[in-house]
Parts: C-alpha cells; structure tokens; sequence
C-alpha cells in the first residue's frame, strides 16, 4: 500500500506547508484532515517520518505539556533563520539580510557554522512586546 501512504503524505505535508507560519498539535492536524480520512496514528507516523527528514520541526513550549509540529520544509524557510514569540506562538521569517550578517558574525567571533535551517531564536514578537508595555501602563 505504498501508493496511499505517500497520499497521506502528501496531504499531510500540503496541510503543513498551508500552515507554515502556525505551530500545530498532532490532534489538531488529525482533527483538521479527518475529512481525508487520515488518523491519528497516520500524523504521528507520517510527522515522525518528516521530522526525520528534516522537513518538521518539533516544538515544546515550557509549562505546557503538548508537543507542537511546525513544518519547516518549504524552500524559501531552509535559507533563513525562524523568530518565534513564546506569547502568541507565531514563527516570523528573518530575511535574508539579516540572517547572513548573523550568520558571519556567529562564525568570525564564535568560529561556529549556524545550521540555518534548524536555528530559531525564542522571544517576543514586537506586537507582543507592545503589548506588554500597554498593559504596564
Ligand atoms: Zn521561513
Ligand atoms: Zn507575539
């Protein structure tokens, strides 16, 4: 049955890429392609699959337990470095300016060679951190 587990897949891998920027629970995944009549057993085992290959990411956010899936395989996002604010969960792309200068800076001064496409810096968003400020206020 090869045929229909690489539609699997491919449904599953469509679903993520339409979803890039959104931090995913394997439930949520499985409750949003029931309709294609994939599992959830079918997302674990395709996201294990993905995630294998470099093209998933698996996420943990501290105090809470759930385990969250972003895809990280499309071509643009292997190049640069992903932002990701711990309040709204939201990935921000860093363009590719940015990336080289830190890029180079990291290797001059730490003689460290980034994995680009795996590196995500945690913090906050600047509509988070505006947020923040108001309600200090
Ligand atoms: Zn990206
Ligand atoms: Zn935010």
């Amino acid at each position: 049955m090869k045929g229909y587990s690489t539609k699997q897949r491919k449904t599953l891998a469509d679903y993520l890429t339409s979803h890039r920027d959104e931090e995913l629970t394997a439930t949520e995944i499985a409750g949003a392609l029931k309709s294609e009549g994939i599992s959830l057993s079918a997302v674990y085992r395709n996201l294990a699959s993905l995630e294998e290959e470099g093209l998933v990411q698996r996420i943990t956010r501290a105090g809470d337990r759930k385990i969250f899936f972003r895809f990280s395989g499309a071509d643009e996002c292997r190049e640069h470095i992903h932002l990701r604010c711990r309040k709204c969960g939201k990935t921000f792309h860093m363009d590719m300016g940015t990336t080289d200068l830190l890029d180079e800076t990291v290797s001059e001064n730490c003689g460290f060679k980034m994995d680009r496409a795996e590196t995500v810096i945690n913090g906050v968003c600047g509509d988070c951190g505006k947020a923040e400020q108001e309600s200090k206020k």
